[in-house]
């Protein structure tokens, strides 16, 4: 089988919590976006099989300070202040919108309000899934990424993989690249994320590598037209050295037959 080349905006590697949000958000600023999970998006990762607490704590300044000192402490006074803030903004907008968008059902307190301080993984990301797909991102299950991939100037500009049930090796060309594998729990042995020698050798990265194929001096464009596409990014711009000189028509790829692919 043939290898199978596409082309986005952003490629997110991963398919948890972290990945999904990602590719949600950039699809919704108007990228096209491709997401590559090894396992399925929506129940790999440490998330989509357990219940999770999140740090959901009002904008309120004392509350938030006594939020922030509860967990210094338990940090070992190690935590930044800056992240400890942001990320209970993020918590706080994210919860908020599952509860409004995604119509999460968060349980109801007895006074009469969701309780927004933990999520059921499995509804979590069934509900992100969802989301992911409706915003037209292309998703690749069962594709884990092995490695990155350079251009000329040997800035990032993409990841390559392989299609565990298609036993086919992809690559993505992409204008960024955003890692969500986790990290928590890679190796922890716990919520079934522990994995086999076998499946670590393949999901393990290996260090960049220069993808002769993207020295194409004229990349095929990208498959979508967006109706969004006043806010979309430009295409990724092509590497500035040829190493070979081929294009993707040239080995017998085109962009317009591989996008047609599995997404
Ligand atoms: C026992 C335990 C309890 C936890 N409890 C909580 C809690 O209560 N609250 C909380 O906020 N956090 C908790 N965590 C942390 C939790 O893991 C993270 O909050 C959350 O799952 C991180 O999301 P993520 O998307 O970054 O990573 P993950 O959920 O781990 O997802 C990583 C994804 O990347 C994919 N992946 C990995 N390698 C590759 C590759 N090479 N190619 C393609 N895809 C790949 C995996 O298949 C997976 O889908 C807990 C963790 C553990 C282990």
């Amino acid at each position: 089988m043939t290898d199978l080349d596409l082309i986005a905006d952003v490629f997110v590697a991963g398919g948890g919590p972290a990945a999904a949000w990602a590719a949600l958000k950039a699809a919704e600023a108007g990228a096209d976006v491709i997401v590559a999970d090894k396992g399925y998006l929506g129940t790999s990762g440490a998330t989509a099989a357990a219940g999770t607490g999140v740090w959901y704590v009002q904008p309120d300044p004392a509350a938030r300070e006594e939020a922030m000192a509860s967990r210094e402490g338990l940090g070992g006074y190690l935590a930044d202040r800056g992240w400890m803030a942001r990320v209970l903004d993020q918590t706080y907008a994210n919860m908020n919108e599952l509860a409004t968008l995604a119509r999460y059902p968060f349980p109801v307190g007895e006074d009469g309000r969701q309780i927004r301080r933990g999520l059921q993984g499995p509804e979590y990301m069934r509900r992100m899934r969802l989301r992911v797909r409706r915003a037209g991102v292309r998703i690749l299950d069962h594709s884990p990424v092995t490695e990155l991939l350079v251009d000329g100037d040997g800035a990032v500009a993409g990841a390559a993989g392989h299609r565990r049930q298609h036993d086919q090796p992809y690559r993505v060309r992409a204008g960024a690249v955003v890692l969500a594998t986790g990290g928590c729990a890679f190796l922890s042995k716990a919520l079934g994320c522990d994995v086999t020698p076998e499946t670590e050798r393949c999901t393990r990265p290996r260090p960049a590598r220069r993808c002769r194929a993207w020295s194409s001096p004229t990349p095929t464009p990208s498959r979508r037209s967006s109706p969004r596409s006043p806010r979309r990014p430009s295409t990724p711009s092509p590497p500035s050295t040829t190493r070979t000189g081929q294009s993707f028509r040239a080995r017998g790829r085109t962009a317009g037959r591989s996008s047609r692919g599995p997404c």
